[in-house]
């Protein structure tokens, strides 16, 4: 099979975001750049992803012409090949419809970490609502991440995320998606109280000189 390591390393992603339950139904994709060719591996369009086999994953090229792969790539696929054009520093994307991070987007301003982990990924933007699938949101969430963007919130859709690879991008994942989930139960209770700002900095400067090493 060609391109076998970025196709598993695809695979293992999705199942893992189907176990943790940020991925429901066909919904949610995720897209992993070849270290040396510039080809990306994408999960395809509508199929069950738990019994879904490596060779199944679609591949790609950095303008979504599809080249390999039995079905389809996902439909998402221009907001997926956008980031990995803009940003050389991003090798993984994750698109998700995980709940939190839905109901979160619903309003206008950024979610705010709550705990330390949560600050390497902030700040969280939030994009418009555009048409699933467009150029127009693919430009939209380039616009949103910028130049060190890892998330952000698409309204009435979910959330995409990404990371300089595979673990980086479940990460991110998986924090904004707790981000959120802190922030709707804090709000609920009357309690919401964010990290502060110095807080924050600090502890974005221990992450960035602990990768750095
Ligand atoms: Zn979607």
């Amino acid at each position: 099979m060609k391109y076998e390591k970025i196709r598993k390393q695809v695979l293992e992603a999705i199942l893992e975001a189907v176990e943790q339950g940020l991925i429901k139904g066909t919904s949610g994709n995720i897209a992993l750049r070849d270290d040396e060719e510039d080809v990306v591996a994408i999960t395809p369009s509508g199929i069950a992803y738990k019994t879904m086999k490596a060779e199944d994953i679609a591949i790609v090229d950095l303008n979504g012409k599809w080249l390999e792969g039995p079905y389809k790539p996902s439909s998402e696929v221009p907001m997926h090949t956008a980031v990995l054009r803009a940003r050389p520093d991003i090798k993984a994307t994750v698109h998700t419809h995980a709940v939190f991070a839905t109901i979160m987007a619903m309003g206008d301003g950024e979610i705010k970490p709550t705990t330390p982990p949560q600050c390497e990924f902030v700040p969280v933007r939030v994009v418009p609502f555009t048409m699933p699938g467009s150029d127009e949101v693919a430009d939209k969430v380039v616009e949103a991440l910028g130049q060190d963007g890892r998330a952000v919130l698409i309204k009435n859709h979910g959330m995409f995320c990404c990371g300089k690879n595979m673990k980086a991008a479940m990460s991110a994942t998986i924090y904004t998606e707790e981000m959120a989930i802190t922030e709707y139960y804090a709000r609920a209770l009357g309690t919401f109280e964010p990290m502060p700002q110095a807080g924050i900095d600090a502890m974005k400067a221990l992450i960035a000189a602990d990768q750095a090493v």
